[in-house]
């Protein structure tokens, strides 16, 4: 039967949801709060720079290809691809980094100058990244989350080892030396938990990272929303910005509509994009299947810090994506995860998309995105932004050995304050909740509410996780959902 169908937010996932829920003949009406769609990935354009806001790293190419085909189209019809060489660049030092090439056997090279015969173990350590990347897209991450019974199946029974080790520890046995130690623990940040937390079969990120490589598609990230609002709307969603949904309407247990500015709007399923804890709030409490306490216990993905920088020269000696991990790693996680405090010494990560991309900046000028990974929940003042500001800029200038102070056009900033207002984030987590042991697969809040019949949810706090690829896929889970409701 063909159904009304309300979504909450615009992000990846419910963009995704949209699709193949419009594909199958649903009614799709999406009422996202801020001005434009695509959720935490909008755009900055200022004074002839463009930047991406939020996600700026394009990996998993073939989950985005999957997608289109999906609808009988394909990434080239909507954006254009490149992929990054270097993928990315590491500084450990004052002129001491290393470049991650665009294909294996430059990365090989690249180890085996570090460190002689890490080509060899590089070589072993990505062939069982492969194989679990094959195992995780075929056999887990297109599953709901419904039943422990998903995880089992005979490929992953073998891998079962991969589960019960962690990230750290077997890239720790086979790399002794830190900075390649360091580099193959950096993909599973993404996960959103510290390296030692994170069970070591999601080291399938390194094959990710090293196998399928690092890409930029044209005029940055936003050219993926663009392209799914397309999409989208050539099946017929409507899409509604500056539309924040005050309640989810109930008739006893079943939700039944959205209130909307005073306004009720009446539809058959509601299923919200928005952040899962900031969307249980939008019904009385006992309609919630999750309390404060168990939020509060959660491994939460970093907030972070961001700084949008409009430099007036091009920058020397770095890359289209740079990280700056000169400075202890462990300290700096201990101060997100452990301690939940700001980090006296950071690690940072700055993206110049327009040595890439020329249309991303005016001629002779640089874009510049700075993040510096940091607890949920911090106190965040202008003051502190400053001082942190300060603190990367000095590092970057002198790692890199070059002025940019005085040529700094305009700086605007992002933080724990803004991830609240702007998106309703739990404590202002940036990219959700983490995937560790226990928060994986069923163990994460479900896509379907537990409470109320009728209500979905999809992205980075629900299956499969946080990142682009996974809020697609979880769109396409809970569309299935949906169709077997
Ligand atoms: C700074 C940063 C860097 C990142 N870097 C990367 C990266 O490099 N690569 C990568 O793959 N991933 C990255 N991520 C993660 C990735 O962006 C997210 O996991 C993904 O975009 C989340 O999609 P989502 O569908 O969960 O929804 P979100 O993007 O969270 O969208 C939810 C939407 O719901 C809206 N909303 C909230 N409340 C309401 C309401 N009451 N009514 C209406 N609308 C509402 C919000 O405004 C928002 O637009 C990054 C994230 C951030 C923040």
């Amino acid at each position: 039967m063909k159904k009304k169908i309300i979504i909450i937010g615009s992000g990846f996932s419910s963009l995704s949801a949209a699709c193949y829920l419009a594909k199958s003949g649903h009614q799709v009406n999406i009422y996202e709060k801020n001005s434009t769609p695509g959720g935490r990935a909008r755009q900055l354009k200022k004074d002839g720079f463009v930047f991406d806001i939020g996600p700026s790293w394009y990996w998993m190419p073939d989950v985005f290809e999957k997608f289109f085909n999906d609808f009988g189209k394909s990434v080239s019809d909507f954006y254009q691809l490149e992929r990054l060489d270097p993928g990315y660049q590491v500084y450990f030092g004052k002129n001491d980094s290393v470049s991650i090439g665009d294909n294996l056997e430059k990365i090989y090279d690249a180890f085996e100058e570090v460190e002689k015969g890490s080509a060899q173990k590089l070589k072993k350590f990505i062939e069982k990244a492969a194989d679990n990347y094959k195992i995780a897209i075929d056999e887990l991450v297109y599953r709901p989350g419904v039943s422990p019974l998903e995880l089992i199946t005979p490929e992953t029974i073998k891998k079962l080892g991969y589960f019960f080790s962690n990230v750290k520890k077997e890239v720790t046995r086979d790399f002794k030396n830190p900075k390649l130690a360091q580099i193959l623990q950096f993909p599973v940040l993404f996960l959103g938990a510290k390296p030692a937390d994170t069970p070591a079969f999601y080291n399938f990120m390194n094959f990710a990272d090293f196998g399928l490589g690092t890409w930029h598609p044209k005029d940055g990230m936003y050219s993926i929303v663009k392209g799914m609002v397309s999409l989208a709307e050539s099946l017929g969603v409507k899409i509604h910005v500056d539309s924040p949904v005050d309640e989810i309407v109930l008739e006893k247990n079943t939700a039944v509509g959205i209130k909307l500015k005073g306004n009720t709007i009446l539809c058959d399923i509601v299923l919200s994009g928005a952040d899962y804890h900031h969307t249980e709030t939008l019904m009385p409490q006992q309609y919630r299947a999750y309390s404060e306490a168990y939020w509060d216990k959660k491994v939460f993905a970093p907030s972070s810090l961001l700084f949008y920088v409009g430099l007036n020269k091009k920058v020397k000696k770095v890359s289209h994506h740079t990280l700056f991990f000169d400075v202890d790693f462990d300290t700096h996680a201990s101060a997100i995860y452990d301690k939940a405090e700001w980090p006296d010494e950071p690690l940072f990560y700055a993206n110049f998309p327009s040595i890439s991309d020329p249309d991303m900046a005016p001629e002779g000028k640089e874009a510049c995105f700075i993040l510096i990974p940091i607890a949920p929940g911090l106190e965040d003042t202008d003051k502190l932004r400053d001082k942190y500001f300060d603190i990367v800029l000095n590092r970057l200038e002198a790692l890199t050995g070059q002025e940019l102070k005085d040529d700094i056009l305009f700086k605007e900033s992002f933080c724990v304050n803004d991830f609240i207002s702007v998106y309703n984030s739990y404590k202002g987590n940036a990219y959700g909740m983490a995937n560790t042991l226990f928060q994986t697969a069923f163990l994460r809040p479900k896509l379907k509410s537990k409470k109320v019949n009728n209500l979905f949810f999809s992205g980075q706090l629900t299956v499969p996780g946080p990142g682009v690829p996974p809020a697609l896929i979880s769109g396409k889970l809970v569309a299935g959902l949906i169709e077997k409701n």
